[in-house]
């Protein structure tokens, strides 16, 4: 039994691997401040007598005990993460420096919880992890973009100055059940659209690209990556190279949820990524590691996740 720290354990993804460590045996502390993550995503882990749940915010220093760390504590949704840039680079860069010192002090293995964003608005595709990228250092996307970007070299000297353990994810969009239905992302905003009945709203022309993965296959490699031997940093791309236009995306959605709703047109937000998909070759040779779930069928579990919880909020 390890004792793992989680941050950001109370957000989408944070707290399925949350889940899954204590699944695995694991004692487990979950810090968050709760900026988009939410109690109700662990209240079911709240009595296991290995898990500890801390409200705290990590651009504050930290002192605690454990083996490991995952730092996932960002919000991940452009419009959460744009409601108060300042604060999202400060999440990103003062946290990362926190969490690295506190892995420093332990001698402790750390994860980063980066991104595909860090490749911005992309001119190789699909994107190998040597791209160095293309993003704007000063537009509305950027305190999230070059926040990871500088948590990533933080990672990197804390490697090559003071030794530390550490591995890199580059998580490309993932969804799943527990996405907030007021998240902004697209996969939520779809379905949550779609169910209501309310018109599906494309940003742009709907021909941009994304890639969506299923989150239990975005945790299985987060473990796997944190099993690898120490020297194996990273960065490594995790996400499902099966790439989508906003378009189709809409179109599976409602085939699926069924109902009457419309496909509306929005203004593109400004530095809005044409096209994303991850090349895993990395992944698939040292995690011997690929995605499992479709994209329709993971769509069917997010689907019965919302229609229960808007049910349930509408009750
Ligand atoms: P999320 O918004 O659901 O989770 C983020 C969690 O971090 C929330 O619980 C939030 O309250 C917490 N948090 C934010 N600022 C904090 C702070 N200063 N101190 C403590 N806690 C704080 O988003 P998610 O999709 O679960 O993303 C988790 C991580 O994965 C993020 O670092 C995100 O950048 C990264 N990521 C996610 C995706 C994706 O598609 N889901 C893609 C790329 C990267
Ligand atoms: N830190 C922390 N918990 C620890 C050790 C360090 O939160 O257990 C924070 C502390 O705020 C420090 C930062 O991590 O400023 C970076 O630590 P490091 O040892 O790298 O640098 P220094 O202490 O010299 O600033
Ligand atoms: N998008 C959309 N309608 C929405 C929300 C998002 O068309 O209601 C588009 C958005 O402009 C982007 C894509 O969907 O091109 C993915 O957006 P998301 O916010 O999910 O993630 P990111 O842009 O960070 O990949």
């Amino acid at each position: 039994m390890a004792r793992i720290l989680v941050t950001g354990g109370a957000g989408f993804l944070g707290s399925h691997l949350c889940d899954r460590l204590l699944d695995d045996g694991h004692d487990v502390l979950c810090v968050d401040n709760f900026f988009t993550g939410s109690k109700r995503n662990i209240a079911h882990r709240l009595e296991h007598p290995y898990f500890e749940l801390m409200r705290h915010d990590v651009t504050f220093p930290l002192y605690v005990e454990v083996d490991q760390i995952y730092n996932l504590a960002c919000p991940a949704s452009p419009v959460h993460y744009q409601h108060d840039p300042v604060q999202t680079t400060k999440t990103s860069v003062h946290g990362a420096i926190n969490m690295l010192g506190l892995a420093k002090r332990l001698k402790a293995r750390i994860l980063q919880a980066s991104t595909s964003e860090v490749y911005g608005d992309p001119e190789v595709h699909p994107q190998p992890e040597g791209y160095w990228g293309r993003v704007n250092p000063i537009g509305i996307r950027s305190c999230y973009d070059e926040g990871k970007r500088c948590a990533e070299t933080l990672f990197f000297d804390y490697h090559r100055q003071h030794n530390l353990d550490i591995k890199v994810v580059r998580i490309f969009n993932t969804y799943g059940p527990r996405m907030h239905p007021n998240d902004g992302r697209v996969v939520s905003n779809f379905i949550v659209q779609a169910l209501r009945g309310e018109d599906i709203t494309i940003y742009g022309d709907g021909r941009q690209t994304r890639s969506f993965c299923y989150v239990d296959d975005l945790i299985e490699a987060f473990v796997r990556m944190m099993g690898t031997e120490a020297g194996f940093t990273g960065p490594i791309n995790i996400g499902n190279p099966g790439e989508f236009t906003m378009i189709e995306l809409a179109e599976k959605v409602l085939a699926l949820v069924g109902g009457r709703s419309k496909l509306v047109f929005r203004p593109l937000p400004s530095d809005d990524p044409k096209q994303r998909q991850p090349d895993i070759a990395l992944a698939k040779s040292v995690l011997d590691w690929q995605p499992k779930v479709a994209l329709e069928d993971g769509l069917k579990e997010t689907i019965a996740y919302f229609r229960r919880t808007l049910d349930g909020a509408a009750a």
